[in-house]
């Protein structure tokens, strides 16, 4: 184990549930990142986090008092635009929040039949209709993005539904499967792995998902780190087999 932790020279972090649950900081994370900066361990941050563009993301962390700059957030929502762009998107229909989808502003939007339906979590705006003309466009033919499949996550009130389970219904009805463009999406720790400048085996991911954030991260040779300040409940490292767990981002301290 100790061999593990001196290999260990850089780590991708998970946000929600890491650094913060819903609107508050988790105690001690603010000082763990100003403790990496200042010890010159790299790391960046992979969110699945779908419902805030990568800089309105950024703002409510340097709110929160993270110290940490928008180049070192890896967001699926920028994640989804690149992959848009790389799959040269004529136009999509957003089935996003406001915020996520101003992310997306070089790409035409359509609402009937567009080339993709691009789907984030849409908290409690989803409903039959947004659901329904969505399965419309696929079913004319447009392609299935979702920007993470999470089942739930952790907000103030207890756990909530993420974007998963309206990303399957989808799937389901339309008998298409859609492209993740987050985490567990190898192309996407692997664009962390590449700006970080490390090998998979000499970087750690600590997230509160252990199927996503862990597993996810084992499969590329990545150590999985699994903290459990967020949504994690009791059993879920038996789910998998995490390297490390942590109680909380403040333990590195
Ligand atoms: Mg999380």
């Amino acid at each position: 184990m100790h061999e593990l932790l001196s290999q260990i020279k850089g780590l991708l972090i998970d946000v929600d549930g890491v650094l913060y649950n819903d609107t508050e900081p988790i105690p001690g994370a603010p000082e763990a990142l100003r403790m990496l900066s200042k010890e010159r361990i790299p790391f960046r941050l992979v969110t699945n986090t779908s419902m805030k563009s990568r800089h309105s993301l950024w703002q409510k962390l340097k709110r929160m008092g993270f110290d940490v700059s928008e180049e070192e957030i890896f967001s699926t929502v920028s994640a989804a635009v690149g992959y848009l762009e790389s799959q040269k998107a004529s136009s999509y229909m957003p089935v996003l929040t406001e915020d996520a989808a101003s992310e997306f502003e070089g790409i035409p939007m359509d609402e009937v039949s567009p080339d993709f339906v691009v789907v984030g979590d849409l908290g409690e705006a989803w409903d039959f209709n947004v659901l329904n003309k969505a399965f419309r466009a696929l079913m004319s033919g447009a392609r299935l993005v979702a920007l993470q499949k999470n089942r739930y996550w952790k907000r103030k009130d207890g756990l909530a539904l993420d974007a998963g389970p309206f990303v399957t219904a989808l799937e389901y009805a339309s008998g298409q499967e859609a492209v993740v463009t987050g985490k567990p999406n190898p192309l996407f720790f692997n664009a962390a792995l590449r700006d970080l400048g490390l090998p998979p085996s000499k970087t750690a991911m600590l997230g509160d998902d252990i199927e996503i954030d862990v597993t996810g991260a084992q499969k590329l040779g990545i150590i999985g780190v699994l903290v459990c300040s967020g949504k994690c409940l009791p059993g879920d490292a038996e789910k998998g087999s995490p390297d490390f767990v942590l109680g909380s981002l403040a333990d590195l301290l």
